[in-house]
């Protein structure tokens, strides 16, 4: 079989892992690991007229309309060498977003975390952070030394405000709705891969690596 180059895309729902499987695949292919919150602040911090437009949607706390995120990512995704591969984070966030995106890009892997709605509540609902050193725990899979304090630091661990079940449960919904139809998307294009999230980190990962590899990905 042919080796081919990664041009992947990488999505799944907050608290799924995906962008430590995205950064660990760039890695490990060696390959330029693009977050589109990352392209989204480039162009923000060029006060460019696209990045002032972009940047009253943020700052009003609103989701930029589909039209000047295709704008931006159009813009930013040229200044990135992919002539060996990628991983996406980020972007597309629903099928709109994806259908320009191939007139940007060429992706051949669609890699899907998939994940229980109740396994993401656990993750995300445990979560805690040291608000002055920023190491975030987890009140059962990675616990503090000594309870609510930081082992680095020894400050009082927080709760993020954002991780009350309610808002996790707006964000899933919403997730459900507009992210998860890429899947049916991708899967008609014939390069979707849909991977079990609901393992430890490393799992994930091998399950990723060994399945590509079939596909005739390899490092
Ligand atoms: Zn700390």
């Amino acid at each position: 079989m042919k080796r081919k180059h990664l041009q992947t895309v990488i999505f799944g729902p907050q608290g799924s892992g995906k962008g430590t499987q995205g950064a660990l695949l760039a890695e490990r292919f060696d390959v330029p690991l693009i977050g589109a919150g990352d392209l989204f602040r480039a162009e923000i911090v060029q006060k460019s007229t696209l990045g002032n437009l972009v940047n009253q949607y943020v700052t009003q706390g609103l989701l930029a309309p589909d039209e000047l995120v295709n704008a931006v990512m159009a813009r930013q995704l040229k200044k990135v060498n992919v002539t060996k591969g990628f991983v996406l984070d980020g972007y597309p966030r629903n099928v709109e977003q994806a259908m320009h995106l191939d007139r940007i890009l060429k992706v051949n892997l669609v890699i899907q975390l998939k994940i229980e709605d109740k396994e993401v509540l656990r993750r995300l609902g445990g979560r805690l952070q040291c608000m002055k050193c920023k190491n975030v725990y987890h009140e059962i899979d990675a616990p503090p030394s000594r309870k609510g304090v930081c082992t680095l630091c020894g400050n009082k661990l927080e709760r993020r405000a954002d991780d009350t079940e309610e808002i996790i449960k707006q964000r899933l919904k919403a997730y459900h709705y507009i992210t998860a139809p890429l899947a049916g998307y991708y899967r008609q294009k014939g390069v979707l891969l849909a991977v079990n999230g609901d393992q430890a980190i490393p799992y994930v990962f091998e399950d990723i690596v060994k399945k590509i590899a079939k596909l005739g990905f390899l490092p």
